[in-house]
């Protein structure tokens, strides 16, 4: 075989760090050694019963739908998120069903985009994939960090912005921080955008999953420019099935909606049909879930904080942020000398604009979060 040269966009396109890092903590355990792996980003539990019941009924069905999804499904999605966000706008011609919500991401960039425009992201963020979609689009990532209470700083933001800057992505709770942004803060956002021409991408994929009262989501800020990104990976642990949406303008929604015609076609068509029994519940995640997620909220806090690691209080999703300037210059070689000595994955806050940090995913059973926190504890103490 002859040597296929790759394109230069390759140069700098390298697999997900969450994604490299989970394996390879799997490969690790595989090889025998004991591996406390609190990568992944998705939830621990089997697919709800009443979904697999749901698409049970349907496997007989089998031919390609139109490429924004089933009309029932883009019409149940347009009700619950009317409902849900309060924008009447919301039709199903707005609505377009995609392979998981990183589809819907790339296809609003590129529909977005031209070449040298810039995307703010305030960081951490979930960089990880921002950067490359961004980049693949033809623009550049501006990074913009959160507040020291990992909020959004909307004067930092406001300074940031160019003539080129044709979007925001805004991620509430958020990916890798679990803080859900300010009301105060986001309404601000809204207001230093008007007349802007700059459009928020709302990456909602955590919203179902929120731990306190009080909760509104981005999209209800009142933006005028506004791409909502969902999907049921994170609500109905469907990670591997691959359903998400995004909801926009129409013309957004059409051009979308040619692009991925050419890339993934239609979504999976059991996934469109677990889709539509998550949206007849209101895409309400099992209430065992949420409530599992707050005992865990509990008790990883109380672990890091008896190993000595700082960290703010996750308001949503299934992550805490680890400050671990304390302890090393180098987050990375503390994570990679964490998994080898005391045989805990975590991963570097690198891969989300965070140097210094470390993403901690609590998701795992009550005796391996427990067991994981001994490690880290004990870790912590011979290495500070
Ligand atoms: N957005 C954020 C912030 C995420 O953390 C993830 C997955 O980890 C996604 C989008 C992608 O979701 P999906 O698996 O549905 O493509």
């Amino acid at each position: 075989m002859g040597e296929i040269k790759l394109a230069s966009r390759m140069a700098t396109m390298k697999e997900s760090a969450t994604l490299a890092l989970n394996a390879r903590a799997k490969q690790l355990a595989a090889e025998g050694k004991t591996i406390h792996n609190l990568t992944a980003g998705e939830l621990a539990t089997d697919t709800p019963d009443y979904i697999q019941a749901a698409v049970a009924q349907k496997l007989q069905h089998n031919k390609y739908t139109p490429v924004a999804g089933l009309m029932e499904l883009r019409e149940a999605i347009a009700q619950h998120s009317r409902e849900f966000y309060g924008l009447g706008w919301i039709k199903a011609e707005n609505v377009v069903v995609t392979a998981g919500a990183k589809p819907a991401i790339a296809a609003s960039l590129v529909a977005l985009l031209d070449a040298d425009d810039e995307v703010i992201v305030p960081t951490p963020a979930w960089t990880v994939s921002y950067k490359p979609l961004i980049e693949l689009a033809g623009g550049h990532m501006v990074e913009v960090p959160l507040t020291a209470e990992l909020d959004l700083d909307v004067q930092a933001i406001e300074a940031a912005i160019t003539t080129k800057t044709k979007a925001i992505i805004v991620n509430s709770p958020n990916n890798p921080t679990g803080t859900v942004y300010s009301t105060a803060a986001v309404g601000q956002l809204a207001q230093a955008l008007q007349n802007k021409n700059i459009t928020v991408i709302a990456d909602d994929i955590y919203t179902k999953l929120v731990f306190d009262e009080g909760f509104s989501a981005v999209p209800t800020a009142g933006f005028e420019n506004l791409i909502i990104i969902n999907g049921l990976s994170k609500s109905q642990a469907l990670t591997g099935w691959r359903i998400g949406y995004l909801i926009a303008t129409t013309a957004v929604a059409e051009a979308t909606t040619s692009l991925l015609s050419h890339i993934t076609g239609n979504a999976p068509l059991p996934s469109q049909y677990a889709g539509l029994a998550a949206m007849e519940r209101n895409d309400q995640p099992p209430t065992s879930t949420l409530d599992d997620l707050r005992r865990k909220r509990l008790l990883v806090s109380a672990g890091l904080t008896d190993a000595g690691i700082n960290f703010q209080m996750p308001g949503g999703a299934f992550y805490f942020l680890l400050d671990l300037r304390d302890f090393t210059d180098d987050g990375a070689k503390w994570c990679e000398e964490l998994l080898v000595d005391a045989g805990v994955a975590l991963v570097p806050g690198d891969a989300f604009g965070a140097p210094g940090y470390a993403r901690l995913t609590f998701v795992a059973d009550d005796s391996t979060l427990q067991s994981a926190l001994s490690q880290i504890k004990k870790f912590v103490k011979g290495t500070s």
